[in-house]
């Protein structure tokens, strides 16, 4: 039998295994979850949510364990994890009860629009947010009558199975499964007899996904990646554009979709933006999950760690200027870095970088800013600091969600991407309904 060991990234040893499916396995359980759907989508949208809810239930009495796995396996605080696996216990339940009012009958002239199950969805997730992630595809899916074959990343099985273990032990036979394994098994799950795929990963593999899939003309959700900018305008309160850039590009160890990765700061307010940058910056600390006042963990992996590095030295080699850290990046961990004068010619610049890392860069003429963020493929998140040109420059950025002077993304709206960052998204009620089939039905 095949494993997957999980690696807890802080230290490089392994934690545990769990056995990897076999590809050939995967399209006999996807009929399991077709044959066991049938049943699933007659029960009333109250029925399945009585599920949903027992199980959050209990998710509540084991949020302190299931915090220390998920910090130990992906690396993230304890503080961090604690938050992401309470939103998942105390957020599933309002969530399922958010999907029922989506999906309810519409009446038309004539007739009605109903909002009908898809059949099986293949939900694949990353490992940044393992819990987040996986339970914002999985609640919608299964509150709409679908059944759900569920492949976590190879970088965070173990979390995903503990999750999937208290699910289990509340939803009928084969309404829920897990697929454990890389790229093969990801591939076998969207080639299988799957009515939907909903994925929250990378550009590339989403692409991968979108070209698999349409053979079947599947349903998609695609949540991929971002490499947001942010504006710093000449009016901007320059200490709040400070404390957000830094928060915004260390969060997760930068290991965020919305991440802030790439600063324009106006040249009036540049070196007073700078240093309190820099001020802000030196205040955060690197280390292990369980160790005092630490909010910048480990990189998932060392392959992420060496792309981070990669375009770091790049940067510096290519003309960046160094504000803080840059070198000496501790075993598994990189040095929170701040760099200034990074250009369009940087790696820093093109990419997702995801990792610790603030990188700005001036700009004179507002308009050549705005040009300059969305001169990207990816179009996820976008943030504007600033009060006299704000609204007209968040109406010009290329984003799906854009913040001004905040983060994205808006309580009850969709978390939703433009561009090459996805389309077809999840939460809020049109969310919700990208994992139904509206049917309308006419009667006389
Ligand atoms: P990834 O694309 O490498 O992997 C995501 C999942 O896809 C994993 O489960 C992986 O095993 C699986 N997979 C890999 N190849 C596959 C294939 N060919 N077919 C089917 N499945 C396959 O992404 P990752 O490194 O796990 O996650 C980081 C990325 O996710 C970043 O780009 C980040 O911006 C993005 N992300 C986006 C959002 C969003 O809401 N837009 C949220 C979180 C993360």
């Amino acid at each position: 039998m095949e494993v997957l060991t999980s690696i807890n990234p802080a230290n490089g040893q392994a934690l545990g295994q769990v056995p990897v499916t076999p590809v050939a396995q995967i399209a006999p359980m996807v009929a399991q979850a077709q044959q066991a759907q049938k049943a699933w989508g007659r029960l009333s949208f109250d029925e399945r949510i009585a599920f949903i809810e027992g199980a959050a239930q209990e998710v509540q009495g084991q949020i302190e364990e299931l915090a220390v796995l998920l910090s130990k396996e992906m690396g993230k605080d304890i503080r961090r994890s604690g938050g992401e696996v309470s939103g998942v216990a105390y957020g599933a339940a309002h969530m399922a009860q958010e999907v029922k009012q989506a999906l309810q009958p519409e009446n038309q002239t004539g007739g009605q629009m109903v909002y009908a199950p898809l059949g099986v969805v293949a939900v694949i997730s990353p490992w940044n947010y393992p819990l987040a992630m996986a339970n914002n595809l999985m609640i919608p899916a299964l509150v709409a009558g679908n059944t759900v074959v569920f492949k976590p990343s190879e970088e965070t099985p173990l979390i995903a199975q503990a999750y999937v273990n208290v699910l289990q032990k509340h939803l009928p036979k084969n309404v829920l499964q897990i697929v454990h394994g890389a790229a093969p098994q990801g591939i076998a799950l969207v080639e299988a007899n799957v009515n939907m795929i909903a994925f929250t990963g990378s550009q590339r593999t989403g692409k991968d996904i979108m070209r698999r899939a349409a053979n079947g003309v599947k349903r998609l959700v695609m949540e991929l990646g971002g490499n947001d900018p942010m504006i710093v305008l000449p009016d901007a309160d320059i200490k709040a554009a400070a404390r957000f850039a830094v928060a915004s590009s260390f969060e997760n160890a930068g290991q965020m979709c919305t991440s802030t990765e790439r600063i324009y700061v106006h040249n009036s307010v540049a070196q007073a933006f700078e240093q309190a940058v820099v001020a802000v910056a030196q205040q955060y600390k690197v280390g292990p999950w369980n160790m005092e006042n630490v909010n910048i963990g480990p990189i998932v992996n060392l392959q992420q760690r060496q792309k981070i590095i990669d375009h770091i030295n790049d940067a510096k080699a290519k003309g960046a200027r160094v504000l803080l850290g840059g070198q000496n990046h501790p075993e598994h961990y990189v040095t929170p870095t701040v760099l200034a004068d990074v250009t369009e010619h940087m790696l820093m610049e093109q990419e997702e970088t995801f990792g610790p890392v603030v990188s700005m860069q001036t700009y004179s003429q507002v308009p050549d800013a705005v040009s300059k963020a969305n001169h990207s493929p990816y179009g996820l998140g976008a943030v504007v600091f600033g009060h006299e040109q704000a609204q007209e420059v968040a109406g010009q950025l290329e984003a799906g969600m854009v913040g001004i002077n905040t983060s994205v993304g808006a309580g009850g709206a969709p978390w939703v991407g433009a561009k090459q960052s996805g389309f077809g998204f999840h939460g809020g009620a049109q969310g919700h309904r990208q994992f139904a089939q509206v049917k309308v039905i006419s009667t006389r």
